[in-house]
Formats: structure tokens, sequence, C-alpha cells
């Protein structure tokens, strides 16, 4: 048996490890089982290309309660590791890396700036465990061995007979105030939470299964039933097949798996793939959003090759994608660091680029592709498209081509169409266009009658943000102004094409003038025929100003 000393220089580093990160426990699961994951998948990789002359098989990876004892068991059927490297793996490597981690975030740890999660590798097992126990043999032919460690810098490291299969167990010695992690339910929690798409089987208990009856079954036949793994994760979610794989139905019953409380069929996806300037895959889901504002639960998820990371991705996607939903997936997203690094950090800057164009494009295929279908989406993703068009200049770049001025009509144009819609109708005399809207169809409902009943086309914009959108569109674009149905000025704003009176003739003129006298019969008013090109009034009828000083 070997004993040793860890060599760290910082004195006894795991009450420090535990108190830095004390709201963050429970990630310990997650990263014991990415490392029996990685252990997995290097061996696959190692038979893959006849380094490792054994055989792969189905590994899969178990975690195994033993309440009773306050053990907590993560086994795999990985690589392993000989004597040799289980000192430079975990007493350096490991280990090292915790010191590093500490020496880098003693003090910064403090601030809440820094995010919840770490890459923090075996020794967050001390967050939980007052005992470590390492049972490990190599696919190479050498003795199993047994490292045993209880949160000092001291360990003990032994040969063993008792484990004779390939792979690595590890075994935590749950913590008096972490009991809570010998819980069925709460372990499931974590399972559920981080591991959900990992890329290898995890095993957690084992469920009833109920057989098909055989075609030729008798009526009153018993299915017979039994026992099976109980695995918790999908290896292959659909992130990470290509897009030609996949038809609509896949990419609904991905989004159904990724949030299962939800009943709302998503409005379409957006599948990322990118491998150059940065990895990236993910899909993101446009849910439906009119009348549904309150997606606070389900949100975009962060992973790293499949281990999720956060659903916090604010200043890794832009904001005015927070609305939405689905996975992002990257290697090149760095974790461990506080938010305002993150939102300088170029990677980031260009994964948050690459998504917004990914957005614009999609936009851009969906309209182009039906247009019908998307005039009737336009109501649940308005509020996302003119959020990014305020918000992200090379969004509100290409919006021309996507984003929809509805009419109250009941009409969608592009801002080209609309242009050519009102331009014979809706123009000052400045030859700037008069862009009339109403914000509430009901609230400005004889407004803009009376504007239509003019032949105006009146947009309905009715979003929260519209007053932006309206700065945006007017410091953008040359020559156009916005007026709102019911502002007093708006019949200055336009110039009528040809008013009212001009086009009657002179004895239609006169004709009238007579009516409109008989009919007040009153020698006190003049009737005045005019043209009149601020408003449709045909005729004006005064009283002579003489006669209003006598009233007085
Ligand atoms: P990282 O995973 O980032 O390398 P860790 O602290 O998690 O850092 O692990 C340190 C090293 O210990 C790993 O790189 C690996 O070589 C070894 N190791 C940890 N867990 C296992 C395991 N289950 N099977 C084989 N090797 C392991
Ligand atoms: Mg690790």
């Amino acid at each position: 048996m070997t004993k040793g000393n860890i060599n760290v220089s910082v004195e006894n580093i795991f009450p420090l490890i535990k108190k830095f990160l004390y709201s963050d426990h429970e990630i310990f699961l997650r990263e014991l089982i990415s490392n029996a994951t990685d252990a997995t998948l290097k061996l696959k990789h190692l038979t893959s290309i006849g380094e490792a002359k054994v055989e792969y098989g189905n590994p899969k990876i178990e975690v195994k309660i033993d309440k009773e004892n306050r053990k907590l068991h993560i086994i795999d059927q990985g690589l392993g590791m000989t004597a040799e490297e289980v000192e430079k793996y975990i007493n350096q490597v490991a280990f090292s890396g915790a010191e590093e981690f500490l020496e880098k975030y003693k003090d910064s740890a403090k601030d809440s700036g820094i995010i919840g999660h770490f890459g923090l590798g075996f020794y967050s097992a001390f967050m939980v465990a007052e005992q470590v126990e390492i049972i490990t043999k190599s696919f190479k032919d050498e003795p199993a061995v047994h490292w045993v460690c209880d949160g000092s810098p001291e360990f003990t490291l032994e040969e063993t007979t008792a484990k004779t299969d390939r792979g690595t167990e590890i075994i935590l010695h749950i913590a008096e105030d972490s009991l809570e992690f010998l819980e069925e339910g709460k372990i499931r929690e974590l399972l559920t939470k981080y591991n959900k798409f990992m890329p290898v089987p995890i095993k957690f208990g084992t469920k009833t299964e109920t057989l098909p009856l055989p075609e030729d079954a008798a009526e009153d036949a018993v299915a017979e039933t039994v026992e099976v793994d109980n695995i918790i994760n999908n290896p292959t979610p659909a992130w990470t097949k290509s897009p030609s794989e996949l038809k609509d139905e896949d990419y609904k019953a991905f989004y159904h798996e990724l949030y299962p409380m939800q009943f709302e069929e998503p409005l379409f996806n957006i599948h990322l793939n990118v491998d150059y300037p940065f990895n990236l895959t993910g899909i993101l889901y446009f849910p439906k959003l009119a009348n549904n504002l309150n997606i606070e639960k389900d949100k975009i998820q962060l992973y790293q090759n499949q281990v999720f990371v956060t659903d916090e991705v604010k200043g890794i996607v832009p904001d005015f994608l927070m609305l939405l939903r689905g996975v992002i997936d990257s290697p090149d997203i760095p974790l461990n660091v506080s938010r305002s690094y993150l939102q300088a950090d170029g990677a980031v800057k260009k994964i948050s680029s690459y998504i917004t164009k990914k957005v614009a494009d999609k936009m851009v295929s969906l309209i182009n592709e039906n247009r019908e279908d998307y005039d009737k989406k336009w109501n649940d993703i308005k509020i996302v498209i003119e959020y990014g068009m305020i918000s992200e200049d090379k969004f509100f770049e290409k919006s021309d081509k996507f984003a929809l001025y509805p009419t109250t009509d009941g009409k969608y144009f592009l801002w080209n169409e609309l242009e050519e819609k009102i331009k014979p109708n809706q123009t000052d005399k400045d030859g700037n266009l008069v862009i009339l809207y109403a914000t509430n169809a009901d609230e400005q409902h004889s407004y803009i009658q009376s504007a239509e009943d003019k032949g105006y086309k009146v947009l309905l914009l009715d979003s929260p943000i519209v007053p932006h959108l309206i700065q945006k569109l007017e410091t953008s674009k040359e020559k156009i102004s916005f007026a709102r149905v019911d502002a007093d000025h708006i019949n200055n704003l336009i110039k009528k094409d040809e008013p009212a009176i001009s086009k009657l003739n002179e004895t239609e003129k006169e004709s009238l003038k007579k009516n409109v006298e008989e009919s007040i019969n009153d020698k006190k008013f003049t009737v005045q025929l005019e043209d009149l090109d601020s408003n449709d009034a045909p005729f004006t009828i005064t009283q002579p100003e003489f006669m209003r000083r006598m009233k007085d």
C-alpha cells in the first residue's frame, strides 16, 4: 500500500472548496458523470483505432444509492486507470486543478459576478463527501487499484482483487450536511437536469416493462412483465444529428422532450450548426408568444458536449432571442468566468452574431417559402423580431426582407410593399411618406374608421415596444414620418391628390351652393365653396366677422 500526500501548497483545500462553492454543491454529480463519459468515449476511440484490443461492447454508466451505508456509487465501463495513472491524473492533475482554481478565484469567488458553474472536475466530489474511494481497473492488463482520500491532502493507494471487470467505480461517503444526495428523488432530479442528453447511457435503478402479447394470445392472457435498466438519458438528442436526418415531427418531438411540461407546439425551429471559427450546434424554437409572454420556466439551455451547463444564457444569446426556446451546445463558451468578462469575450461575441444572422436567414427563407403561413405567424413572432430590429443593427439591416407591417384591414406588408401602397395617397408636401398607425384597434376605432374612409392605410402596431420601433424606422429610413391615427395634426401631414370640390364643374358648384343656402335659410350666414386641401369638407359655412361682433 502507498500512503502519500497530495502535493498542494494551500493547506487542506477541501474546506475552502466547500465554503466557496456552497451554492453549487450539486454539480459534483455532473462532473463525475462527465468523467465517466469521457473514460467511456476514450475507450471507444482506442478500440476503434486498434490501440485497445478489448471488446467495447455496449457500455453504460450506473448511478447507485446505498442509503444504509450513506454511499453513492458512480460506476463506468470505460478505460479505467492503472496505479500510475491514478497517481498522475488524480493526485497530480485533478488536485493541481483544484489548487489552480482556488488561486484564481479566492477573491473573485466572493463577488456575485461569477456564474455558478465551473468545470470543477473530480475534486468537486469533496463538496458533498467526507471520504472518496476510487476502485479502478485499466483496460491494460494490470491489477485493479483502490484509492481512498478523506478530504485532507493525504491518500492511500493499494492493489485490490475486488474488481475484476474493466472500468472505474467512484464511491462517495456522503457528508452529514449533504444527506439529501442519498435521496432517490434528488438524484433523479439532478440526472434529469444535467445528464438528460449525455452520450453514454446512464442507468439509475430498474423499471418494469410490459412485454407485448403475441398475436395469437388467448383473450384472457396476462401480459408478461420484465425488469429492465432504467436509462435516464437520450444519448443521441436531435441537435447532434444532421438536419437532413430530421423531419418536422422529430423537431417537435424533441421540443417536448426538452420541455415535458409544455403542451403548445412550437411555430418553427432553427437548426444551428457551425464548426468554424468556433464550434456550435443546437436547435432554437420560436414558441407561440402572442398570448403567452410568461415563458419564465422554459428557457434556452446551454450545453457543453451534451452536458447541461446552465439556462442562464444572458450575454451569450442576444437579448432579443431570450424569448426563444431550445438548446445551444458549444465547447467554446467559457464557463468559469464572470458575466462582464463573458460579454467582452471574443468567442461569445461571434456566437451571438452568428445566432442573430441565422435567425435573420431563417426568417427570409420562411417568408419566401410560404408567405401566407408567415403572415399568419406574424403576431406570434413580431415581439421577437421587433425587439431584434431595435436592439441589433445587423438584424435591422436585414429586416426589410422579413419584418411585416400589418394594416388595420388585416393585411401584412413588407416595407417596400407598404411604400408602394401608400405613396400615391400619403405623401406630404415635402415628399415624405406619412405612415399612419394605430396602437389599439378598439380604442382608436373611430379614428381608424375615418382614416380608412379617406382611403388611407393605417398600420396596426400594437406591441409594447412600438415607440422604439417607430423611432428606429424614422431615424434609419429617409423621407418618412409616422403619425398616430388619433393625432390632431394628421390631416396637415397628407396632401390629398384632388380636393373634392375641384371635381365639380361650375354649374354643379352653383347648384350645390344654392341647396345648402336654402337648407340653412338664414341670411346671417354665407356659404362658400372652396378647395380645401387639409380636410374633406366641400364647403364652409361662415358667419361674417361683423355679425359675430354684433353678438358679443
Ligand atoms: P478533467 O476531467 O477536466 O480532466 P478531472 O479533475 O475531472 O479533470 O479529472 C482528472 C483526470 O482523472 C481525468 O482527466 C482522467 O484522466 C482521470 N479520471 C477521472 N475520472 C475518471 C474515470 N471515471 N475513469 C478514468 N479516468 C478518470
Ligand atoms: Mg472532469
